[in-house]
C-alpha cells in the first residue's frame, strides 16, 4: 500500500492518474501535482476513488521538497514536461524518494536527446539508496522491455532492432500532434540517427523511409527513420548489436503542414523579437495548435507500436516482431484519452508498480532494460496494453 506523487495534469497524466486509480491494493493514496492546479482538478474528478491535488512548478526544486515534504510519497512520478527531470530527481534526493518519467531531460534550448545528464545522476541515487527509473513510457520504455524480452527468451544473439511506431489514427483536423506539440516537433525535425556497427550514422530529417505492412488490419504505411532516445541506452544495454533504428508513420498531410511551417520558421526555438518582446515560435505555435488531450473524443483508428528483431537462436537465424495494438476508440472509453497518452501512462502506471511492490528494486539510475521484464510483460497483458509475437 503507497502513496504517490504525479507531476503534471496532461494527456499522459490523465491515464496515468486513472490507471493508478484502478489499482487501490497498490496505489493506495495518489495526489496529482502540476502547473495549473484546476487541469489535476479535473482529472480528479473523473476518478472512481478521491485523490488529492495541489499546484506546483516542478523546474523549482524548492517547490518540489515542500510539495514531497507536505505529501510523503513513496515515489514521484513525473509525466509533466522533460524540462523538469532533474528539477524533480534533485527533489527526490533531498527528501530520499523514488522516482520514475517517461522521457528523458532535454535542455529548453537545445533541442537534443541525451541521457547523459540523468546517467550522471546514478552515484547520487546509488548513495542514497534510491531507484530512478528512466523511460517509462511506450517507446521509450515498452520497446525497451520488448528488447530484454527477446533476448532474455527468444534469441542467443540479436544482430538488428528496428522499433517501429504506427499511428493509423485520425482526428479528423488538419494539423494536430498527438503529444506535447512542442516536443513533438522537437523531435520530429531533428536529425534522424541510427546505430551501425559501433558508430552512430546522421541522416537528414525523415529522409529515409520506406514502406512497412502493419498487422491487425492496418496494412501498408510509410515508416521514417528517427532518432530517438531509447537507441542510446539499449545500443549500450543489448550486447553485439550491430544494427539499431527507430522508425515512424506520418501521413503526408502531417509532413506537407510541417515542411510549411518549417520553412516559415515556425518551428524554431531561439526566441525572436516580435512588438517589443521576445517570443520562441515554436512555443507561440504551441499555443495555436490542438491541446492533445482534446483530440482524445475525435481520434477513430489503431495504433501499434513494436520491436523487428533479427538475431540467431540456438545457431539458426531468427526474424522476431514484437508489438502492441491499441484502439483510440477504447482508449477514450476508459480514460477520456487517446491511445497515445494511453500507450504512454499505462506503462508509467506498471513501472511504477513494479518498483512499488518490489518487482523491480535496486538502488541508482536505471533503463527499462536493466531489469527483468517478465513481470512487466505478464503486468501489459493485465492493464490494457496486450502484446503480440510472430517468428519467422
Ligand atoms: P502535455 O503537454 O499534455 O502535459 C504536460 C503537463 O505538464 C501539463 O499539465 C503541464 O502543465 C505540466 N507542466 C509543464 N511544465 C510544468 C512545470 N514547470 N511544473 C509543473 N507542471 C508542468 O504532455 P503529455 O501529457 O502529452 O506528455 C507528458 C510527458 O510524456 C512528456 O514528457 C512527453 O515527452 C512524454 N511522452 C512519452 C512517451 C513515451 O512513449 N515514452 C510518449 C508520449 C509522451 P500546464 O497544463 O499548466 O501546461
Amino acid at each position: 500500500m503507497s502513496r504517490v506523487l504525479i507531476i503534471g495534469a496532461g494527456g499522459v497524466a490523465r491515464v496515468v492518474a486513472h490507471k493508478c486509480a484502478q489499482v487501490p491494493e497498490v496505489f493506495a493514496e495518489i495526489c496529482i501535482a502540476s502547473r495549473t492546479e484546476g487541469k489535476c482538478k479535473a482529472i480528479a474528478a473523473e476518478l472512481p476513488r478521491p485523490v488529492r491535488t495541489a499546484q506546483v512548478d516542478a523546474d523549482n526544486t524548492a517547490e518540489m521538497v515542500k510539495l514531497i515534504k507536505t505529501e510523503k510519497p513513496d515515489l514521484v512520478l513525473n509525466v509533466a514536461l522533460p524540462y523538469q527531470d532533474l528539477a524533480i530527481m534533485d527533489a527526490c534526493l533531498e527528501t530520499g524518494v523514488d522516482y520514475l518519467d517517461t522521457a528523458n531531460y532535454e535542455p529548453p534550448d537545445n533541442a537534443k536527446f541525451e541521457y547523459k545528464w540523468q546517467w550522471a545522476y546514478q552515484d547520487r541515487f546509488k548513495n542514497a539508496g534510491r531507484m530512478a527509473l528512466l523511460g517509462s513510457g511506450f517507446d521509450p520504455g515498452v520497446t525497451n522491455v520488448f528488447c530484454a524480452y527477446a533476448l532474455k527468451h527468444h534469441f542467443d544473439q540479436i544482430d538488428t532492432v528496428d522499433i517501429i511506431d504506427c499511428n493509423a489514427g485520425d482526428h479528423g483536423l488538419p494539423f494536430a500532434t498527438n503529444f506535447n506539440p512542442e516536443i513533438n516537433i522537437r523531435e520530429v525535425t531533428a536529425k534522424g540517427r541510427y546505430y551501425h556497427d559501433g558508430q552512430w550514422v546522421e541522416t537528414e530529417p525523415l529522409s529515409e523511409h520506406k514502406p512497412f505492412d502493419f498487422p491487425a488490419g492496418i496494412g501498408e504505411r510509410e515508416i521514417y527513420l528517427m532518432y530517438h532516445e531509447e537507441l542510446e541506452s539499449l545500443s549500450k544495454n543489448i550486447p553485439g548489436v550491430k544494427t539499431m533504428r527507430f522508425w515512424m508513420t506520418f501521413s503526408q498531410n502531417y509532413l506537407t503542414h510541417l515542411r510549411v511551417l518549417e520553412n516559415v520558421g515556425m518551428t524554431g526555438i531561439e526566441p525572436v523579437e516580435f512588438q517589443g518582446q521576445k517570443i520562441i515560435p515554436l512555443q507561440f505555435l504551441k499555443a495555436l495548435l490542438p491541446d492533445p488531450a482534446s483530440l482524445a473524443a475525435r481520434t477513430k483508428g489503431k495504433t501499434c507500436i513494436g520491436c523487428l528483431i533479427n538475431g540467431t537462436w540456438q545457431g539458426k537465424p531468427r526474424r522476431y516482431f514484437v508489438y502492441n495494438v491499441c484502439v483510440h476508440e477504447e482508449c477514450y472509453k476508459e480514460c477520456n484519452s487517446q491511445a497515445i497518452s494511453y500507450t504512454t501512462g499505462v506503462p508509467a502506471m506498471i513501472g511504477a508498480k513494479m518498483m512499488l511492490t518490489g518487482k523491480w528494486r535496486g538502488t541508482g539510475v536505471f533503463n527499462m532494460e536493466q531489469l527483468d521484464p517478465d513481470p512487466f510483460m505478464e503486468a501489459l497483458n493485465k492493464h490494457g496494453l496486450p502484446w503480440h509475437e510472430q517468428f519467422d
